[in-house]
């Protein structure tokens, strides 16, 4: 037997619903931030992530699916959303338009990674990117964002966590207090830290590896280190959260620790899923753009992890709304009336009136038994007396209600009920 891929799934019928549904209020909140859709291919040139997502992340370390075309490109798979709606951006000359750029993302990212709960090597994110605007009004815009869309899913227990990165310049200053920091116990990092080290040392403090953790502790905090711009900034934000009413708390430990990422970071995180309890994760990267050749346009975005909220929303009970199951079951009794079903079915629908019929060949018994499975609202029975009367014999699933109805009449009698 061929089985999946390690790390990845199959989204079955019976689940399929609930992701329709976060999608759809992915794109309801979307909407009402006026936001726009953007789709981006599934693969991009490697160098699109190499600058997109940065050399000294984990991502691009150890996680991306690279392979050489049979043209031989290195192509890579997506990873994230955020690097291909960069160069989208700049290709499309996307700043043409009105200021601030609002956009929004749903896509499958690709990542190898060891697969557990919460951590697959295929998985989705929503994602948006506000583009165009340097005002720290925005960053708590995208930041309410994802609390309207978190809310309106009624996720509970979510906390948001935000801190500031600064800029090139606090940077450059806190970087040489991390590196002091550091310098007694240097050699205890694990191999990837000791790089960062030279690289992009704040990325230190998001190592996941528990010695390198264990090291950090106690290390300089960026917000002490903040230039007079970046402290108004972060300030400001943190006051336009609270006049909206979303609370936030500081955390120093968040860190996306590129060059163009500058400013706010974010997380929203839950601690009922277990160790993989961020589920959205944002911040500003005011350099990105330039990155990709498109001069000083600012940015803000964020991440949200669809498995990780299906798995945060089953296990807080939140609930999801089920589909609509069939309207109408048309059981026919034999052939003759086989033809004819399948006629009237085909009315119905002409109607907007969700309907089916038997392709089994089954008995009548049979049939009211796969209805009752489907959860049919009403079935139908059309029999050869039926037929001669035109006329359809209606029963009501739940009540065992039953009346009968000329089958000039059944579309108007199905769309009240
Ligand atoms: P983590 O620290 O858990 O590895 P990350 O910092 O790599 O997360 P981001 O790159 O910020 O994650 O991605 C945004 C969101 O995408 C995460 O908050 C999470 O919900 C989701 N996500 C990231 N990697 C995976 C994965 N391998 N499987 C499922 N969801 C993921
Ligand atoms: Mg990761």
């Amino acid at each position: 037997m061929i089985t999946v891929p390690k790390g990845t799934k199959d989204l079955l019928p019976q689940d399929s619903y609930k992701w329709q549904y976060i999608e759809k209020t992915a794109r309801e909140v979307a909407a009402l931030f006026n936001a726009k859709e953007i789709r981006t291919p599934t693969f991009e040139h490697t160098e699109a992530f190499l600058r997109g997502v940065g050399e000294t992340t984990d991502i691009v370390n150890k996680e991306m699916y690279t392979f050489t075309d049979k043209g031989g490109r290195s192509i890579t798979l997506k990873p994230e959303g955020t690097a291909g709606v960069a160069r989208a951006f700049v290709e499309n000359g996307l700043y043409a338009g009105a200021f601030p750029s609002k956009l929004y993302y749903l896509t499958q990212c690709f990542r190898y990674e060891r697969p557990q709960a919460g951590r697959l090597r295929e998985f989705h994110q929503f994602g948006v990117e506000f583009l165009g605007s340097d005002s720290a009004g925005i960053d708590a815009e995208v930041i309410l964002f994802a609390k309207t869309f978190l809310d309106k899913l009624n996720v509970g227990n979510l906390k948001l966590y935000i801190n500031s990165i600064g800029c090139k310049e606090c940077r450059k200053k806190y970087h040489a207090a991390l590196k002091e920091f550091l310098a007694e116990k240097k050699d205890s990092l694990c191999d990837l830290c000791k790089e960062r080290l030279n690289t992009n040392p704040m990325r230190i403090l998001d190592c996941k590896n528990p010695d390198c953790k264990e090291i950090v502790r106690g290390a300089p905090v960026i917000l002490d280190y903040l230039c007079d711009d970046c402290r108004e900034h972060f300030e400001r934000v943190k006051s336009l959260l609270s006049a909206a009413g979303v609370e936030a708390t500081v955390d120093p430990g968040i860190v996306r620790g590129l060059d163009y990422y500058t400013k706010t970071v974010f997380e929203f995180v839950s601690d009922s899923i277990g160790a993989q309890g961020t589920v959205c994760g944002g911040g500003r990267y005011d350099g990105l753009i330039e990155e990709f050749g498109g001069g000083k346009v600012p940015g803000v975005g964020f991440a949200v992890g669809i498995e990780r909220l299906l798995l945060l929303l089953e296990s807080s009970g939140a609930s999801i709304p089920e589909p609509q199951p069939l309207t109408f079951y048309l059981a026919p009794m034999g052939e003759e009336e086989r033809k004819v079903a399948f006629r009237i079915v085909a009315d119905l629908r002409k109607a907007e009136i969700n309907a089916d019929t038997d392709y089994m060949g089954r008995g009548i018994k049979a049939q009211f038994k796969y209805a009752d499975k489907l959860k049919a609202k009403f079935v139908g029975v059309l029999g050869s007396d039926e037929m001669q009367k035109g006329i359809i014999k209606i029963k009501e699933m739940q009540t065992g209600n039953e009346t009968e109805l000329p089958v000039s009449e059944l579309a108007e009698f199905l769309k009240k009920v």
